[in-house]
């Protein structure tokens, strides 16, 4: 290495934000599930997008390679350096100003370091909302999330971070700051380079600032939760609840009986519904007018649901309070289920029509390979994507069973192939999922995304061993 690189680093952003100590950097090197632990010359902590470039030119010139970095909560092992070259992890954190409101063109330009939930909150100070909800977000940020085209729990509604994404400012490898932060929703002028970017995991350009769409913000807000007995009567009723509302359904999410014991054993949450049912639902209904009948609807959307049979019990939040106790639940799953032990976990989607015989195969082959294993099934239905995990009845049969995650893998991902589905629906595919994708994603695509990144990165400097 070049004895002045780290002196140069120093020179750009000062020495106080080139950490180089074991301590100071351990937080950095390590993933949020703690699957994942890398090495790095220093952690560097620009404050600019300036400064970001700078730092790529030095890096480019020394020949090191670059990790970015936002909240750390990637589940893919992106956000880590991976073994074989020398590499700093780029923390974005410090790239905090909200640049410009903009009410007229209903966006917000933040820079890559704010997090999710402060651009949440600073839409809401102007009464217009930024759609994108994950229980990460107050970590997670909005460099992160585009990085990752990160979906979260309304993606039903407003779609996933793509969506929302008008304009990106970046740092390509060759140090060179790309201002393209117009804000415009028309702009046909050849590729679309902001959405190349979007869900590039860090492999293609450093994202500086974003100018994000804002929606309008809902004034009133119905949840329900209901059991079902398959998720073919699930499936029947997002058409239903579809065709009656339209855009007024913001989520739909499922939660399996297996999972409702998890977290009343490990969360002690309880079960709201009298009785017990193989699967729940939780649905969320919003309307930005606040004298729209939307209780009345959702009551008569769920009583003729009632009378077709498509579901039994069911609770319709009275209060906000209790919205956010069934909201709980469904947030919840994820932590219940790590309580329990280690699980085989996939973040698949298919054709929602084709979810319920994916269901019912996938688990008779698992449950023949694997006797005795738990199913930890939950997600978001509406978008066809599902938390589909696997995992032992006591801890040890878990351990167990996540020794075998070569084999549990192959037979849910074929099944996800034979379906039409994707391997990776919103987490990415970072150093998790880099081999697997080989087998599962068509040659010329993978060959297409290749070209793009030796084109754009031809010296490998970007985020090195994640995604190809
Ligand atoms: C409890 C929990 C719940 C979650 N729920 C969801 C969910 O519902 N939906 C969902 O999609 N995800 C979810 N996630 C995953 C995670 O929160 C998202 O992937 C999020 O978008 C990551 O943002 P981050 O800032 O933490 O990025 P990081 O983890 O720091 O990085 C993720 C990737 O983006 C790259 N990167 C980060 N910042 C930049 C930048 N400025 N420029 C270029 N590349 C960058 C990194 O190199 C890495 O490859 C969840 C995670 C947790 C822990």
């Amino acid at each position: 290495m070049d004895p002045d690189y780290l002196a140069t680093l120093s020179a750009i952003v000062g020495s106080a934000h080139v950490l180089t100590s074991a301590d100071d950097k351990a937080t950095f090197l390590t993933d949020w599930r703690g699957n994942f632990r890398g090495e790095a010359l220093a952690v560097v902590l620009p404050a600019t997008a300036q400064a970001v470039a700078e730092i790529v030119l030095a890096s480019q010139t020394a020949r090191i390679a670059i990790v970015p970095q936002g909240g750390n909560t990637g589940l893919v092992g992106g956000s880590v350096p991976s073994p074989g070259r020398p590499q700093i992890v780029l923390a974005l954190k410090r790239l905090r100003e909200i640049r410009a409101v903009d009410t007229a063109n209903r966006t917000i330009t933040v820079e890559a370091g704010v997090t999710l939930a402060e651009v949440q909150a600073r839409a809401a100070a102007v009464d217009l909302l930024y759609p994108v909800s994950l229980a990460a977000e107050g970590t997670a940020q909005i460099g992160g999330t585009i990085a990752t085209n990160a979906g979260g729990v309304q993606v039903l509604r407003y779609g996933n971070t793509r969506e929302q994404v008008l304009g990106l400012e970046a740092v390509f490898p060759d140090g060179r700051l790309w201002e393209g932060l117009q804000g415009l929703r028309k702009d046909n002028t050849g590729y679309d380079l902001k959405q190349l970017l979007i869900g590039s995991e860090g492999t293609l350009a450093v994202v500086t600032a974003a100018t994000l769409r804002l929606s309008a913000r809902p004034r009133q807000q119905q949840v329900a939760w209901a059991g079902l007995s398959d998720l073919a009567a699930a499936a029947r009723l997002l058409t239903r609840v579809l065709a009656d509302a339209g855009d007024r359904v913001t989520a739909f999410e499922v939660v399996s009986d297996v999972c409702m014991t998890l977290l009343a054993n490990h969360l002690s949450l309880a079960n709201p519904l009298t009785e017990a049912a193989p699967w729940n639902v939780l649905i969320e209904w919003s309307d930005p007018n606040p004298d729209a009948p939307l209780k009345d609807w959702v009551e008569r959307v769920l009583s003729a649901a009632f009378e077709a049979g498509e579901i039994g019990d069911v609770v319709i939040a009275q209060s906000e309070g209790q919205a956010a106790a069934l909201w709980s639940l469904r947030e919840h799953t994820p932590e219940a289920e790590k309580r329990h032990g280690k699980a085989v976990k996939h973040d698949i989607s298919l054709p929602v029509s084709a979810i319920p015989e994916f269901v019912r195969t996938t688990d008779a082959l698992l449950a023949a390979a694997f006797p005795g294993a738990l199913i930890v099934n939950f997600g978001h239905l509406g978008d066809g994507n599902l938390h589909y995990n696997l995992t032992g009845r006591t801890g040890a049969d878990a351990t167990a069973i996540y020794a075998a995650s070569a084999s549990v893998n192959a037979i849910v991902y074929d099944q996800v192939a034979k379906f039409g589905g994707s391997i990776s629906a919103e987490h990415g595919l970072g150093q998790l999922k880099r081999e697997v994708i080989a087998h599962y994603k068509p040659a010329v695509a993978l060959d297409a995304m290749r070209a793009i990144k030796a084109a754009i990165d031809p010296h490998h400097l970007f985020n090195p061993g994640k995604v190809l």
